[in-house]
């Protein structure tokens, strides 16, 4: 297991287009590690998902996991697509270990179904909704070249951390 360096915005990896991840590369101990140390990068590093760009390795991979009353099971997404956007809208606070100390307002649907590879190259198609489907969001940006940074409406909830603390916890019942 590795901790493995995180990239922060202005690193070109980015904002580049992730490359689907091969199908025969999939079960290999090489990228099955590769996966569990973007788990271990994501936990020292108090996340909720991780994408691979964010650890320098433009792929279509994704690691997601959160305990708690909303919080959600461990995931992990290869090559993942959202195949349909519920309609109706949700508004969360977000942040990003590629976006240090700052958090912003972000509005997303609310439900999104995704259809997937899982860590053994099985195929998964499911619905979720809430926090859930606000980081499968979030972290499929990434493999887009995209940070929440570009879903906010403006800038104007631009937050650093302590302000966030001082201001806006309380309002927030769930920050991803
Ligand atoms: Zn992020």
């Amino acid at each position: 297991m590795a901790i493995l360096p995180i990239a922060k915005i202005g690193n070109p990896v980015l904002r580049k287009i992730a490359n689907p991840v091969p199908l025969e590369v999939i079960n290999t101990p090489a990228f099955q590690q590769f996966i569990d140390d973007m788990f271990e990068t994501m936990y020292e590093n108090d996340g909720i998902g991780l994408a691979a760009p964010q650890v320098s390795r433009s792929e279509q991979l994704v690691v997601m996991g959160c305990d708690g009353d909303s919080g959600f099971p461990e995931t992990v997404l290869i090559n993942p697509k959202i195949v349909f956007y519920g309609p109706d809208q949700v508004e969360m606070w977000e942040g990003c270990l590629s976006v240090d100390g700052l958090r912003g307002k972000v509005t997303r649907p609310s439900s999104v179904r995704v259809q997937t590879l899982d860590r053994d190259g099985k195929a998964l198609d499911f619905e979720v909704t809430g926090l859930y489907g606000v980081c499968i969001q979030h972290e499929m940006d990434h493999l887009l070249g995209k940070v929440f940074l570009d879903r906010m409406d403006g800038m104007s909830t631009l937050t650093q951390l302590q302000e966030f603390e001082s201001y806006w916890k309380e309002e927030s019942a769930t920050v991803i």
